[in-house]
């Protein structure tokens, strides 16, 4: 049987984003259920996996922030949402992987917090993430030896996609960062005593549709890992 993986994605679909993540679902053997933040009651146990999507900014509410004028598209509904999916799914041991904002919602969901805005609230000079816009930009990512991510990709060094202007500060509790940018931002967490809780910064599902075979394939393992993982 396929696995039932819940995605959740913003209420107004006006792109194809949505598509690049059900598309890689399907290909890797998994059956999606798109959650939308309308009110309607989820239970996480009909689902085998979690898939937390990227999208707008999280609510600074939600870390003990104040608001930042950097801050876009933020639905209060849509965190909400999350926040509580991704506790359950943890609390239940579901695999989650957590896609750029999904990465973030992780944190804020255990407790972690948010750089609001790379480019005025990171203390280094972020050099990798100068470039914020519409059209992704690449980077390299150190990956840590023994990881999950590390045995799923077999890379130590990998060159992913980027298009984002916030990022993890704290981690929340029981993650482990594993992989970083050489200015040093995280871009892929782990919790460690879970069967498959992954986030990673960048967008695989867009990695998968790329004429680049390295990033094609890293894309990849990463969504059969997952499925896999929620095949169990
Ligand atoms: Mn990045």
């Amino acid at each position: 049987m396929r696995p039932i993986i819940g995605v959740t994605f913003k209420k107004d679909v006006v792109d194809n984003h949505l598509n690049n993540y059900t598309k890689a679902i399907e290909q890797s053997g998994g059956e999606p259920a798109v959650l939308f933040p309308d009110g309607a009651t989820v239970d996480i146990a009909e689902m085998n996996g979690l898939l937390l999507t990227g999208g707008g900014d999280i609510h600074p509410d939600f870390f003990g922030k104040k608001w930042h004028p950097a801050l876009k598209f933020v639905d209060k509904a849509r965190d909400e949402l999350e926040i509580q999916l991704c506790r359950q799914a943890l609390e239940a041991d579901i695999p989650v992987f957590g896609i750029c904002r999904g990465i973030q919602v992780m944190s804020v969901a255990t407790g972690g917090n948010l750089y609001q805005d790379i480019p005025s609230e990171y203390p280094q000079k972020a050099g990798c993430h100068t470039q914020v816009g519409r059209v992704d930009s690449r980077h390299d990512i150190f990956i840590k030896p023994d990881s999950l991510l590390n045995q799923i990709t077999g890379e130590s060094v990998a060159e992913v996609n980027s298009a984002h202007h916030q990022a993890v500060n704290k981690k929340g509790a029981g993650f482990v960062a594993t992989a970083r940018t050489a200015d040093n931002i995280i871009e892929a967490m782990e919790h460690p005593s879970k069967r498959f809780v992954l986030g990673v910064q960048y967008h695989p599902e867009r990695m998968i549709n790329s004429k680049d075979p390295e990033f094609r394939q890293h894309g990849l393992n990463l969504f059969e890992a997952f499925i896999n993982a929620a095949s169990c």
